[in-house]
């Protein structure tokens, strides 16, 4: 799991399923069915996998899943397995959540944020209490000026701790946030969403977030209900595609089942996805 001298792990908290409609925005399902079967209630099953990265110099996680603050309706509603959460995951990897020293969130939805914070006593805290939690700017704009579409993807419980302890380190674009660590603004899903390129020793990684949540949503018009701001999408889409291909970045998928890890190559014109099995990279 060795991306030059950086050290990459996957780690999971957990599925959920979403409604297939949702993901696949004007996609007809007689198309998305065959990739992914809907359940009974037509919703696809999604994978949660953050990323820990491993420097030198810092312990970084990438995203913290959806964490364990809904209720047993919701729970139900979004049919979550809990079969593996995010801090056994990373305490499998010998990581305690003092270990964490920087935390990014893709955006503030609560798929990708749930786990930044946990109830204690009544009150929400921060579950990393060493880290400082890299935000964008202006997706922390959004999330506290929510609107009628926007309002059920975001739960102030997940970031609003993170200003009250002074751990909230909000961030305008491109930035790097450890050596070797780069987050690139990849707005669409969201105004304020990000990437997080890794890079050491020539190899580069990509951890996508929502910009193409899963292998399927490589296809330029598959694209998610949930996206806000679809025509900047398809731009963002194109151009990290295109850098990913000629400088052979590998991906990293968040919401794929079955494929975390996977390299996009070019051939005439045709392109192909070969999926990376862990022990590989
Ligand atoms: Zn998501």
């Amino acid at each position: 799991m060795k991306l030059g001298e950086i050290e990459l792990y996957p780690v999971s908290d957990g599925h959920f399923w979403l409604d297939g409609g949702s993901m696949f925005g004007v996609v007809p399902k007689v198309l998305w069915n065959k990739l992914t079967p809907a359940d009974q209630k037509n919703r696809i099953r999604l994978a949660l996998t953050c990323l820990f990265i491993k420097t030198k110099e810092k312990n970084v996680l990438v995203d913290t899943g959806i964490g364990e603050k809904f209720d047993s309706k919701l729970k139900e509603v979004y049919r979550m397995e809990r079969a593996e959460d995010l801090l056994s995951s990373l305490a499998h990897l010998g990581v305690q959540p003092q270990d964490i020293d920087i935390v990014i969130n893709t955006h503030l939805h609560f798929d990708h944020c749930g786990g930044n914070t946990l109830e204690e006593n009544g009150k929400y805290v921060p579950v990393f209490p060493e880290a400082k939690y890299v935000i964008q700017e202006k997706e922390w704009y959004a999330a506290l000026n929510t609107d009628e579409k926007t309002k059920s993807s975001y739960r102030r419980s997940d970031f609003i701790p993170l200003e009250e302890t002074g751990q909230l380190a909000l961030v305008d674009g491109e930035y790097e946030i450890a050596p070797g660590v780069r987050v690139l603004a990849t707005d669409g899903h969201t105004l304020g969403h990000q990437s997080v390129l890794i890079m050491s020793n020539a190899q580069h990684a990509l951890y996508l977030g929502d910009l193409i949540p899963t292998t399927y949503h490589l296809k330029i018009p598959y694209m998610t209900g949930y996206d806000q701001y679809p025509v900047d999408l398809i731009k963002r889409k194109k151009e990290i595609i295109k850098r990913a291909v000629e400088n052979h970045w590998l991906l990293v998928f968040e919401h794929d089942p079955n494929i975390t890890f996977a390299y996009l190559t070019e051939k005439d014109g045709k392109r192909t996805l070969k999926p990376i099995e862990t022990k590989d990279i």
